[in-house]
């Protein structure tokens, strides 16, 4: 196959091109290079079977391609709230001129959507039928309700033009990689642990999360774009389902460096979700998919790569 990534050279699309090159296809990278970096694919630069274009997916482009995995966009908060009207952009214009690919070309797309679609959930755990609780003008509207129609876009190209589509909603993922300055929860502890510096723990650290890590997601996205069940076009969740409060975070990793670590606490981010855990039922009966890196092991694989990366 022909592969495209969109937001290739970010987090989540640099592991996704390596193991998609591994099982043979030849892929294309795109990224604007907002939060993504060449570092992360500089392995693959310079290969025959591995091509890198910069582009912004808010503007169309013409390529021909057997799949894409439509993954541009900022995913960190402080981030996708930088400019939020460019991450609606990008969610909903760009998922709209890939699907205008899907379309013209006759590819099938995956869309990276994600657990934020639910809110602030009052179902819990989550399964993709629940219909979720968004704050449609807060600070977190621009990457939620932008994913939301991102869904939406993917759904009516499907019922309306025949495309061929898959959408996995993706629940919070960490691991090599991550940018130093990415934001997200996992990154910030590890690097502040490793710097000696004290954990910002925001609120009172009560609230909770499921991490998953990188290869297991990884997995699961092949996983669902290669089925071919008469259910296909529906969303699944991906995620782990190790739900942990941010306060049971620090004690991981403390027992992961083998130390107490110290932690300060910082007002919680307006609209933060209090609770969110992925009812991972449909992944394990369609595609067979579950976790399998443990929060220890994965946390210990991370550490490993940030020591490397500041080089302490
Ligand atoms: P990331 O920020 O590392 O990667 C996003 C990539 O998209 C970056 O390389 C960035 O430069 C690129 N990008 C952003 N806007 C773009 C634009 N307009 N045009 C082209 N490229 C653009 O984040 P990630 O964790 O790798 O997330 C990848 C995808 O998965 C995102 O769509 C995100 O919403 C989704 N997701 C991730 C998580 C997670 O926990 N990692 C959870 C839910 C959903
Ligand atoms: N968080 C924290 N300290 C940090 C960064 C984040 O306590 O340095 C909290 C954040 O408020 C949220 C949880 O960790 O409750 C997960 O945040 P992240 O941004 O990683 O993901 P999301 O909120 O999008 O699930």
């Amino acid at each position: 196959m022909r592969v495209l990534v969109t937001g290739g050279a970010g987090f989540l699309g640099s592991h996704l091109c390596e193991r998609l090159l591994a099982e043979g296809h030849e892929v294309i990278a795109l990224d604007n290079l907002f939060t993504g970096s060449k570092k992360t694919i500089a392995p693959l630069l310079g290969r025959t079977d591995f091509e890198f274009i910069r582009h912004d997916v808010v503007n169309p482009i013409l390529l021909e391609v057997d799949w894409i995995f439509n993954l541009a966009c900022p995913a960190s908060p402080i981030h996708y709230q930088y400019n939020p009207v460019k991450t609606v952009k990008t969610s909903v214009m760009g998922t709209l001129n890939l699907l205008g690919m899907a379309k013209r070309v006759r590819a099938r797309i995956l869309q990276a959507s994600t657990s934020e679609i639910y809110g602030n959930p009052t179902e819990h755990p989550q399964k993709e039928s629940y219909w979720g609780n968004v704050n449609p003008i807060g600070p977190r509207s621009c990457y939620d309700e932008g994913k939301r129609v991102a869904e939406t876009l993917m759904m009516d190209y499907h019922r309306q033009n025949d495309v061929d589509i898959r959408i996995v909603r993706i629940f919070n993922t960490y691991g090599p990689r991550m940018a130093v300055g990415d934001g997200r929860v996992i990154s910030n502890f590890v690097v502040q642990a490793l710097r000696g510096e004290t954990l910002t723990i925001y609120g009172d650290g009560s609230q909770t999360r499921c991490f998953c890590y990188v290869d297991d997601m990884i997995d699961g996205f092949l996983s669902l774009m290669q089925y071919e069940g008469e259910d296909r076009f529906e969303p699944v969740n991906i995620g782990s389902c190790d739900e942990r409060s941010m306060n049971e975070i620090v004690d991981c990793l403390g027992d992961v460096l083998g130390r107490k670590l110290d932690v300060t606490f910082k007002p919680l981010p307006e609209n933060d979700p209090v609770r969110r855990r992925p009812d991972t039922t449909r992944a394990k009966e369609r595609l067979g998919w579950s976790s399998k890196v443990s929060l220890a092991d994965g946390l210990a694989r991370t550490v490993d790569y940030f020591r490397k990366t500041l080089k302490m």
